[in-house]
């Protein structure tokens, strides 16, 4: 069940999603969370530059990587404004890190893209559970959909007009 700390997460990692789309960047951004609530990083999309692997789920596996131990992943909760696409899901996953909450499910971008006429993404969405069984996720969230859907509506919108 997503509770009031968890939504207090969320509306983070939607804050770094407004960050990164006023920069330029794609509409994203993620929390990750110890065990015992401790902020332990955060981070935006940053693909605006041209290196569409710049996501922030990924960079929080790899920071957890290198910055915790492996014993301390598992309790770990990744809080993120779009669920974990296959390649973040993978690295989370590879990394050991532990629960994922998501305000937006990838299947609600896929059709909101689809809404704003916008060219679909080069990988398949699936859902983390089809690339780490077994994980503990949890999402979407209904109360944050209409503002993450503006963010996405304006991305495209900004994308299209820049050809
Ligand atoms: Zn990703």
């Amino acid at each position: 069940m997503v509770d009031h700390t968890d939504l207090k997460h969320l509306r983070r990692a939607l804050e770094l999603a407004r960050e990164a789309l006023e920069a330029g960047d794609a509409p994203f951004g993620s929390v990750l969370v110890a065990s015992d609530g401790t902020v332990l990083a955060e981070d935006r999309n940053r693909t605006g530059g041209g290196d569409r692997t710049r996501h922030p789920e990924f960079a929080l596996a790899r920071w957890a990587a290198e910055n915790m131990k492996p014993a301390d992943r598992p309790g770990a909760t990744v809080y993120t404004s779009g669920e974990h696409c296959p390649m973040c899901a993978a690295a989370h996953g590879f990394v050991g890190l532990g629960r994922i909450v998501y305000a937006g499910s990838s299947g609600q971008l896929v059709a909101w893209r689809a809404d704003f006429g916008a060219a679909p993404s080069p990988v398949r969405a699936l859902p983390i559970r089809e690339v780490v069984p077994g994980l503990t996720v949890e999402g979407p969230v209904p109360e944050l959909a209409d503002e993450l859907r503006e963010m996405h509506r304006r991305y495209s919108a900004e994308l299209a007009a820049r050809g």
